[in-house]
C-alpha cells in the first residue's frame, strides 16, 4: 500500500490551490512526486493499481460547479463542452449529434457504457497510451515510464503502436478517440492554472514523444481543463468519426478517421481531416487536406490525399499493416462524409 493525500476541491481556484501545495513532479520520473486530478478516474485509477503512477497527491476535481465545468451549450458562436462533462452526457446530446456529429461518434464509439458514464471530457483527452511494455511495469525498458530506460516495444510486440510522429525513443499511439474530433473541428481549449487562465488551440495540446516521451502534453503542472469550444463552422454539419478496431465491442482503435467537408456540387470546398489509432499524438492529416482542396472526391484524388497522409509513416516489424489499413479507413471516411444529407 503507497499511501497519498486526498484533496476534495469545490472550485477551480482550490483545486489549483490544492495542486500546487501537494508538490509537483520535477519531470524526472512519472512515478514519483506530484499530484494529479481525479476527474472520473478510469485512466488515473488503473494506473495507480498498477504502480505506472504514483502521485504524492490525488485532487478529486468532481465536487467543482457543474454549470461551468460540465455544461453543454450551443450558441452563436459554436458548441461549448465543459470538461466534466461526462462522455455520454456529449455523445448523447440532440445538439452535439446535429450539429457536430463527428464529436458525438467520436465519444459514442469510443469505451464501453459504464465507462462513457463515469469519464469526463477532460480525462479522455489526458489518458495514456495502452502500449503494454507502459502498463505492465515488470518490463523496467519504456522511456515514457522511466526517462532514459529504453524501449521495450521497438523491438518488441508492436502491433499496436504508431506509425506517424515516432522517434528513437518512443512508439506508443495516442488511444483515444474525442480528441481526433476536436482536432478536425479547430477546437481551442479553455484552461486555467497556476500562471492564470488562458485559451490554446486544441492542436497544441498533445506533443509527440521526440526524446522526452514523458512529456505527453503542453500544460504545467496544475493546469486545469476548464471547457472546449467549437467554432461554428460551415461544414461541421458533413462530419464523421469512422474507427476500426478488432472488435466491434468496446476496444481501442487500429485505425480511425475525423473528417468534416464543405462540398460545392462534387468539388471539396474545404476539409479538415484527423487520424487516430496510427500516431503517437492526435494527427492533423494536412498533406492529405491539401490533396483534396479543389478536387472532385474521385477514385485517384482520395487514392493520392491518403499516400499524402502516410508518406512519413515509419512501421516496426508488426505494424506495418497500419499504413494500409490508415490509408483505406481515411477514404472510405471521406466516401461516406460525401455521401450524408444534410
Ligand atoms: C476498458 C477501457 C476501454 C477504453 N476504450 C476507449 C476507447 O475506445 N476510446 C477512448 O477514447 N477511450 C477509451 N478508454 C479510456 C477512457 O475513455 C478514459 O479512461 C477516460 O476518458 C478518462 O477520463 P476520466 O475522467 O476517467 O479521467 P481520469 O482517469 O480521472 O484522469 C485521466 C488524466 O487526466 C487528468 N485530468 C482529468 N481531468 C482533468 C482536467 N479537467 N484538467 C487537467 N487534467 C485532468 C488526470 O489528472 C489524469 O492524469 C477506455 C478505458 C478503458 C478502461
Ligand atoms: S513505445 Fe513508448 S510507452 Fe511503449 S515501451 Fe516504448 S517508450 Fe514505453
Amino acid at each position: 500500500m503507497r499511501p497519498f493525500q486526498f484533496i476534495r476541491a469545490d472550485s477551480p481556484q482550490a483545486a489549483i490551490v490544492g495542486f500546487s501545495n501537494a508538490g509537483e513532479s520535477d519531470g524526472s520520473d512519472e512515478r514519483s512526486r506530484g499530484s494529479q486530478y481525479l476527474a472520473g478516474g478510469t485512466t488515473l485509477l488503473d494506473l495507480m493499481k498498477l504502480g505506472v503512477m504514483q502521485p504524492s497527491a490525488v485532487v478529486d476535481i468532481n465536487g467543482l460547479p457543474t454549470d461551468s465545468l460540465a455544461q453543454i451549450d450551443l450558441g452563436p458562436r459554436g458548441l461549448r463542452l465543459g470538461a466534466m462533462a461526462r462522455m455520454s452526457d456529449a455523445a448523447e446530446h440532440p445538439d452535439v449529434i446535429e450539429h457536430y456529429p463527428v464529436i458525438a461518434q467520436s465519444l459514442s464509439l469510443a469505451a464501453s457504457t459504464q465507462i462513457r458514464n463515469m469519464a469526463s471530457l477532460g480525462g479522455n483527452v489526458l489518458q495514456r497510451t495502452r502500449c503494454t511494455y507502459f502498463r505492465d511495469t515488470s518490463y523496467p525498458n519504456c522511456n515514457k515510464r522511466t526517462p532514459g530506460s529504453g524501449c521495450a516495444a521497438m523491438d518488441g510486440i508492436n502491433r499496436q503502436h504508431a506509425v506517424l510522429g515516432v522517434s528513437g525513443d518512443c512508439i506508443a499511439s495516442y488511444p483515444g478517440d474525442f480528441a481526433q474530433a476536436l482536432i478536425a473541428l479547430d477546437a481551442q481549449v479553455e484552461i486555467n492554472g497556476p500562471g492564470g487562465g488562458r485559451v490554446i488551440p486544441f492542436a497544441t495540446l498533445h506533443r509527440t514523444p521526440g526524446d522526452t516521451p514523458h512529456l505527453e502534453h503542453t500544460l504545467a503542472p496544475g493546469d486545469l481543463i476548464i471547457a472546449f469550444d467549437i467554432p461554428e463552422l460551415p461544414f461541421a454539419r458533413r462530419s464523421l468519426f469512422l474507427k476500426i478496431r478488432d472488435r466491434e465491442s468496446y476496444e481501442f482503435a487500429l485505425a480511425s478517421a475525423a473528417v468534416a467537408l464543405d462540398l460545392d456540387g462534387e468539388t471539396v470546398k474545404d476539409v479538415r481531416i484527423a487520424l487516430g489509432g496510427v500516431a503517437t499524438a492526435p494527427w492533423r492529416a494536412e498533406e492529405a487536406e491539401a490533396r483534396l482542396k479543389g478536387q472532385s472526391l474521385g477514385d485517384d484524388t482520395l487514392a493520392a490525399a491518403a499516400e499524402a497522409a502516410f508518406a512519413q509513416a515509419s512501421p516496426r516489424e508488426h505494424n506495418a499493416f497500419k499504413i494500409d489499413l490508415g490509408k483505406r479507413t481515411l477514404v472510405r471516411a471521406l466516401q461516406q462524409a460525401a455521401t450524408l444529407e444534410i
